[in-house]
């Protein structure tokens, strides 16, 4: 049979251990072998609770003799995870008439009664269970004391408990009972402890913070939470035990360091102040951690009662990784991993300050980070004007949508009463960096009268100041205190030591020359995906489309394009000299045509008068050209093939782009990737027209270059049939949104309306347009990526979807051995972050 470890006084050998004896054991065991003045404390491991709670017997008598004859002794939980919960301490057990008379003596009465009433209060609630209501005196005067003794007898009977022993034991029995109780454990699961997560309790030597000289309590830690740069902080309250000092404020608080508002212990008690100092370096130190300490002064004598890790925000989880690694405490690789990749989106933007106040007036959820202040508009034309008027504003609709493009952009943040997290608002702020909360429900807009009505009537209008906190989905009113966003030396010192251990690469996903910046500044290591599209929707561009899109034969459609050759050669310019000489990759023209075509009669009719044509001309081609179902129409690579000269348009502005920017010194070897293959012969017809135009431009202008072809690959016939297509291709590139909608037979447009549905009753584990479908979507990845291999072994793989930048995809991608992952420029941190995790775990063993 094996033994039950029993308790143990915890010295420096005795085994010890987290998981079971629990944290705080664990940790009052590092401070005991660090040489700190942790009173002597005895370690009851999770078996004994257990036993304890099943109704064996506490071991007290053995405790107690562990201890000095006559101390006073507390014990507090310690389960394996600080998190989880566990019940509160209990203080000052040892406590009677007998002690009580002696700690007169020694400590003063009014200590002795204030300890003993203090005492008697918290066995009779938290230990006997009674009725609080009975036990709620709060000034301990001799007659206090005398009622809650009598309190205590007339209720359970029998007289408040003498023995120190038998006080104990009921102690350890009731906190080990607590542990067991329903609600205890449904709060520990909340938290993630699993069911059978055991207590440990820990029995110390009271250190009291009251009597004589300098006594009291508190904390102190050596870092600021919210900034984790280097700052004294914490509480110390004179006279006072326990946690005294965090949960009682006013009288008896004394500042930590020299302050002009008041008295501090520095002055008060310079060598204690100069221990603490020092305690704090030695955890820092030998812990490998910034840690707040717990300490008590009982007449100028110091001890240490505990000591946890410092709580922090994630910029402050950053600066201190980033501190102790700089100071050799840790390693670059263990400062890595310290940061987990999604705490780096709240660094990315300005957040409220914690420390600040909050004057809250709706919620909802959280759909993109960051915070903004602005001044209230309830549509997109307002948040216009105020840009043009050079005034920050908050865009406030019941729900947005295309049209509210223009509004969002000119808005620092957007908030909605409907909408989820896959929402129109929630995607495109999330796409812009804006901070944006949905789904607030409680509002009611009101938007003819400019105000919203928030719960409980309260009225806010337009022009009024207020704060959009997108991390927090919450809307506060007035301008909150800011925290910048801690893009600083830290930030990209810490994300170039994760460049180190990564082992994929990290492109972004890039349309404009502002996210090509964004990209570039956020270390992107290219551009992976720019959807050429979108330069062809500013109104100068449009109506040579048009012209384009409705010409009679091929050369009338080669006069539009001569039109709009120059202008995308200039986009093409513009992108790689921000680039400057890092990969490219540019699709060709995606979009279903009709996209291009006006829909209104007002519209038709000014394309008629451009083109010179009869309105029902105009009309009938339009009806013409629109299709059931465009998302599977005529877009992609149907449109190159069958309208050849646009993608012949586009590979010339590139191709002239590379030469003037080589000329410029800027040597780039351009991408180029055809959208929505289904079939190798697609492949083979844009390659022959590409070489045709390469050759073209080689022969007109006298000078060489290089480019790459590519495919991406995006329905399900072309990972199947990648063995083919890679005979055409140099790279393929996973265009996991539309391969999730094929794949599913789900529109990616349309998937919103039963999304929350499906997902509840668990039909799918998340939205597969927001987390990578490994089990669907991924096999036909490895199908393509094995079948291109194949055939091309040095094929370039890639994913380009949105899915690009979770952590999870990144997994699959560098399992699956991929070569780099592209996602949106403002993501780019976060996978960089976890690229270096997934590295660095496989090389500790961690996982695979
Ligand atoms: C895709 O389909 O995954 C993709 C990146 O292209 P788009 O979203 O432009 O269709
Ligand atoms: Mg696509």
């Amino acid at each position: 049979m094996q033994k039950t470890p029993d308790h143990a006084v915890i010295t420096p050998t005795e085994a010890i251990q987290a998981g079971t004896h629990g944290w705080r054991a664990k940790c009052l065991q590092r401070l005991i072998r660090l040489d700190l003045p942790v009173p002597r404390t005895v370690a009851l491991p999770f078996t004994a609770v257990r036993a304890i709670a099943s109704g064996q017997p506490a071991p007290a008598t053995a405790i107690l003799e562990a201890f000095e004859p006559g101390v006073l002794l507390s014990v507090r939980p310690s389960p394996e995870n600080t998190d989880w919960g566990g019940p509160g301490t209990l203080l000052n057990i040892g406590l009677n008439g007998e002690s009580h008379a002696r700690l007169a003596q020694t400590h003063g009465q009014a200590v002795a009664d204030a300890l003993y009433l203090r005492f008697i209060q918290s066995y009779a609630i938290h230990v006997a269970r009674l009725d609080p209501d009975m036990f709620d005196a709060s000034a301990a005067t001799p007659e206090a004391l005398r009622t809650a003794l009598r309190a205590y007898e007339q209720e359970t009977d029998e007289p408040f408990p003498e023995d120190p022993a038998r006080q104990l034991t009921q102690a350890l029995r009731s906190m080990s009972r607590a542990w067991e109780g329903t609600t205890a454990r449904l709060l520990r699961k909340a938290k993630g402890a699993p069911e059978d997560a055991g207590l440990g309790l820990v029995v110390q030597e009271m250190a009291l913070g009251m009597g004589h000289g300098v006594s009291g309590s508190g904390v102190i830690q050596f870092v600021d939470s919210t900034t984790g740069l280097p700052q004294i902080t914490g509480r110390y309250l004179s006279q006072s035990l326990g946690r005294d000092a965090l949960t009682r404020a006013g009288e008896g608080t004394i500042y930590l360091q020299r302050d002009p508002r008041g008295p501090s212990l520095e002055e008060l008690a310079p060598e204690v102040f100069e221990d603490l100092i020092r305690y704090g370096a030695i955890c820092r130190r030998r812990l490998r951690e910034e840690m707040q300490i717990e300490f008590t002064l009982e007449n100028g004598r110091i001890r240490v009662l505990d000591a946890i890790r410092v709580t922090r925000s994630s910029r402050a989880k950053l600066k201190i990784a980033v501190a102790l690694a700089e100071d050799g405490v840790i390693g670059k690789d263990e400062a890595v991993l310290r940061v987990e990749p999604r705490a780096l989106s709240e660094l990315l933007h300005p957040q409220v300050d914690p420390r600040g106040a909050r004057d809250v007036f709706a919620r909802g959820i959280a759909a993109s980070p960051g915070a903004a202040v602005g001044r209230l508009v309830f549509s997109s034309a307002s948040a216009q004007a105020s840009a043009a008027r050079g005034e920050s504003c908050i865009l406030v609709r019941r729900e947005t949508s295309p049209e509210d493009i223009r509004g969002m952009h000119a808005a620092q943040g957007v908030l909605t009463e409907r909408g989820g997290m896959t929402s129109h608002a929630a995607v495109i702020a999330r796409g812009l960096g804006l901070p944006c909360v949905v789904g607030a429900s409680g509002l009611q807009l009101d938007p003819r009268e400019k105000r919203l009505i928030a719960a409980g009537g309260r009225i806010l209008n337009e022009g009024d100041l207020v704060t959009l906190d997108g991390t927090a989905g919450e809307a506060l009113a007035g301008e909150a205190m800011m925290l910048a966003p801690a893009l600083d030396d830290d930030f990209r010192k810490f994300l170039s030591w994760a460049d180190e251990f990564r082992d994929i690469g990290v492109r972004a996903n890039a349309d404009t020359p502002e996210d090509a910046l964004t990209a570039l500044n956020f270390s992107a290591e290219g551009v992976g995906l720019c959807r050429t599209e979108h330069m062809f929707f500013e109104q100068d561009r449009l109506i040579a489309m048009r012209e384009m899109i409705f010409a009679d034969d091929p050369k009338d459609r080669a006069s539009s394009l001569t039109r709009l050759l120059p202008m995308q050669r200039e986009d093409f310019i513009h992108l790689f000299s921000i680039m400057e000489g890092l990969p490219v990759c540019i699709r060709l023209f995606d979009p279903p045509l009709h996209e291009f075509l006006p829909h209104s009669r007002e519209g038709l009719r000014e394309l008629a008068e451009a083109l010179d044509r009869p309105l029902s001309e105009i009309t009938r081609r339009a009806e013409a050209l629109s299709e059931f179902n465009p998302m599977l129409g005529m877009r992609g690579v149907r449109l190159g093939v069958t309208l050849p000269e646009i993608y012949e348009m586009q590979a010339q502005a590139i191709f002239e782009a590379t030469i003037a920017v080589g000329a410029r010194g800027i040597q780039v070897v351009p991408e180029i990737m055809i959208p929505l293959v289904s079939a190798m012969r697609e492949v083979e017809l844009v390659k022959t027209r590409l070489e045709a135009v390469a050759a073209q431009v080689r022969a007109r202008r006298g000078v060489d270059f290089a480019y790459k072809l590519g495919v991406m690959v995006e329905t399900p016939r072309a990972c199947l049939r990648a063995g083919d297509i890679a005979q055409h291709a140099g790279f393929l590139s996973f265009g996991t949104n539309d391969l999730t909608q094929m794949t599913y037979g789900l529109s990616r447009d349309d998937a919103g309306r039963f999304m929350s549905a499906y997902v509840n009753q668990g039909v799918f584990p998340e939205d597969p347009f927001h987390t990578l479908d490994i089990d669907g979507v991924g096999e036909l990845l490895l199908i393509g990526a094995e079948r291109g291999r194949a055939t091309r072994p040095d094929l370039t793989l890639s994913i380009c979807g949105e899915h690009g930048g979770n952590p999870e995809s990144i997994a699959f991608a560098r399992r699956a051995g991929f070569d780099y992952v592209s996602c949106s420029p403002y993501r780019v941190p976060l996978a960089r972050l976890a690229a270096a995790h997934l590295a660095l775990q496989e090389r500790k063993g961690l996982k695979s």
